[in-house]
């Protein structure tokens, strides 16, 4: 099981989605959906789609910090 991330604009960092998905599931997401969340690091809300998230194998790569979504 792997970590959706995306590149925080503001702080140019990695950052996890907070959505966990294996690899196929991460294929099957349409490229044009887009989801918003709240970065836990810049405390911004970004949104993302699959074209622009990046598929981290093992999220022990990334800081264990989830973001908080609204609903
Ligand atoms: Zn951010």
């Amino acid at each position: 099981m792997g970590v959706v991330t995306i590149l925080c604009p503001r702080m140019g960092q990695q950052v996890s989605t907070g959505i966990e998905l294996g690899r196929k599931e991460f294929a099957a997401l349409s490229p044009t959906r887009h989801y918003a969340m709240r970065c836990w690091m810049c405390g911004g809300e970004h949104e993302w789609s699959r074209r622009w998230a990046y598929y981290v194998e093992d999220a022990r790569d990334l800081p264990v910090r989830q973001p908080s979504y609204a609903d």
